[in-house]
Parts: C-alpha cells; structure tokens; sequence
C-alpha cells in the first residue's frame, strides 16, 4: 500500500486559561501535524507537540524537518514501516515529538489496515482509565474553587502543580485535603525542591493521603530522586528525569524507582513508550502515561497506549480539555463521568477536521 500523499502543517491552538508550572506558563498547544494519505484512501495521523524546556526541541526546525522527511516518504510502500520507522529513529535522534509523530501516523495506517483499534494490536488490557485533572499553580481560594468545579464536572482524581515555595505548597495542599476528603491527590512538583526540601515537603503531607508525587528534584539529580523516593511514605514518580529507552535504563541501572510517567513526545512515540513498558515491568516499576498540552490527537494516542497495558496505573492525559477548539472532527478520546476512552474505530478511530487546522496554521 503506497503512501501518495504526506502532509505536515504547524500550529498554534489556543487555551482557554493560562497554565503555570514551576518551569513555565503555557496559553496554546504549540502543535505540529503530520498527515499520511495512501493509494487506497487511507489517512493516518500523528501529532508532535516540541517544547524546547522538555524536548529540547525548536518548533521551526521540528517543522522543516518533517517536511523534508515526509515529501521523501511519498512513493514509499507502507509494508516497509520498519525500514521507514528505523530511518526516522536516525533522523528524529534529538527530535522526540517529531518521531512521535511519525510513529503515530504510521501506527494509524497499520491499523486502519488490520481493521483493530490501536489499544488492542498493543495489548488490549482494558476499556477506560479513570481520568485526572491537573491543577496549576494557582492562589489557596482559586485552587479550592477550581478543586469544587471539577469535582462537580465528575472527576475526583486532581493532580496539583507545586514546586514554587514548600511552605506554600504544604499549607495549600493540607487545606485541599481538609476541604476536600474524598478525593484522590497528584502532586507534581516538576523538579522545583532541592532534595533536603522534598523531604521536608513530603514528611509535612504524610497525613494526607497523597497518591504519589512527580519529579520533586532537578531531573539530572538521579541519586538525589532515588534518595526521596527510597525515603518518601507515598511513592515518588521519576518524570522530567526520563526521556526515552536510554534515560530509563540508566535511572533503573542505579536504583529503584516506584513509578515512571511516560510521555510520548518525550520518548519517540507508541513504539518506543511499549519498549519502555516491559523494561519498566522487569523493573518492577509502575507507570502513568502523561501528556504535554496536546490537541485531541495527541490525547488519544496517549490512550491507546495506556488502555493496551496492565502496567498502566494511572494515566494524566487532559492535556486537550482546555484548548479553545477541538481538531478533531470524529472519534478518538472521551472523557465521561470521570473515565477516558477511546471509540472503537480502526487504527486511533479518529478524523480530523483539516479546515480547520490549516485556519490554524499562522505560517
Ligand atoms: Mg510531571
């Protein structure tokens, strides 16, 4: 089945709501699209979300870079994937989310192919994964309204952003905890504390059943994430720490860690996110399949992968929710009564609305 035709459009998809972390403050989706049609009629889709402070990748070069890899794909037959897949894993070296890209759009012919959803050609380990909500860093009154919006929205599994000030962070997340018992607490403190803070952080909230915390130390710190983790009453979550295969097997050669957060435009994509998967499960090491601030597309390749594997323990892919439109125009992620799914159509199942990303595109 030969690919005929292969398109690559650049982005910007507005948020409705500024979202600030501990590194940064997001107000767009800054995506790039990467559109593979074959002979047969056949259109598959895969997403690149560059982010310089976590990919290290430049948007304009993830772009021209694609473009020119994708205008050579034109011609190439789909049953050589590997061999294409393999000269974009050189191309793409430090290019994660460009990878991703390709990676997912292949996945999404091979699929449409074989007539199955994604999930199950991976592993088909279950129908939905009970959503998250994350938080930024927001003042005690905003984070308790947006706590009480969101409870009310069905979701009761809400991922705090901390990591700007410990005592700020302690007094904030006990009141949520007194205000809130029912629900179930994320922290993600994106490498914001020293080692020394962490603890004190961690020893502060021992009483409120907190479910794990993200990354509290610098991510090149890899004794000192160990040291909180070997330490902490609530399992620690290795994230900016890991990138791909090889951040993985360096982190798991030092030590233990609890839990990883797989992000596919860190990694490379599905491909390299299963590969990590059963390197985690040798580990003994738990995983949550996270997200940047992704369109629909993103979110639901992320989906497939966590519906695919019983390793999965928790997943935080909203990064869609908040985007002022949605690109895609049928099937894909569903978020309903505080569960995420993916419809059941071949490859992602999913359409996408292509007038309106090309309105969209500001280049
Ligand atoms: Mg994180």
């Amino acid at each position: 089945m030969k690919i005929t035709q292969a398109r690559v459009y650049s982005l910007s998809v507005p948020k409705k709501t500024v979202f600030k972390v501990a590194y940064a403050s997001r107000n767009a989706a800054e995506s790039i699209i990467v559109c593979l049609k074959t002979a047969s009629g056949l259109e598959g889709f895969g997403e690149a979300v560059p982010i310089k402070e976590v990919t290290g990748e430049i948007k304009a070069e993830v772009y021209q870079k694609l473009m020119t890899f994708c205008k050579k794909l034109v011609g190439t037959d789909l049953a050589n994937y590997e061999e294409i897949l393999n000269e974009a894993s050189l191309t793409f070296l430090y290019m994660p989310s460009a990878l991703a890209a390709l990676d997912t759009a292949l996945w999404d012919l091979r699929g449409q192919q074989l007539k199955k959803p994604l999930f199950e050609i991976w592993g088909n380990a279950r129908e939905f994964c009970v959503a998250s909500q994350s938080l930024g860093i927001l003042s005690l009154p905003e984070t308790l309204n947006e706590t009480a919006k969101y409870l009310n929205l069905g979701l009761s599994h809400l991922k705090y952003k901390i990591g700007l000030n410990p005592e700020d962070d302690v007094k904030r997340i006990k009141a949520i905890r007194a205000a809130f018992p029912q629900i179930t607490i994320y922290l993600d403190a994106n490498q914001g504390y020293s080692v020394k803070e962490a603890l004190w952080v961690i020893d502060s909230l021992k009483d409120c059943q907190i479910e794990f915390m993200e990354q509290p130390v610098n991510k090149n710190d890899l004794p000192g994430l160990l040291t909180v983790a070997n330490l902490s009453s609530f399992p620690i979550v290795a994230d900016e720490s890991i990138q791909g295969l090889e951040s993985l097997l360096q982190l798991l050669n030092i030590g233990h860690i609890p839990m990883i957060n797989i992000k596919l435009m860190k990694c490379g994509g599905p491909t390299n996110a299963l590969k990590m998967m059963s390197l985690a499960k040798k580990a003994n090491a738990s995983v949550m399949i996270g997200c940047m601030i992704e369109t629909r597309l993103g979110i639901t390749t992320g989906l497939h992968v966590a519906q695919s594997q019983d390793i999965v323990r928790y997943i935080d892919l909203d990064g869609c929710f908040d985007l002022k439109v949605d690109i895609v125009s049928s099937g894909g992620a569903i978020l309903k009564d505080g569960k995420e799914f993916v419809t059941r159509g071949p490859g992602l199942g999913l359409k996408l609305n292509q007038e309106l990303i090309v309105s969209l595109t500001g280049s």
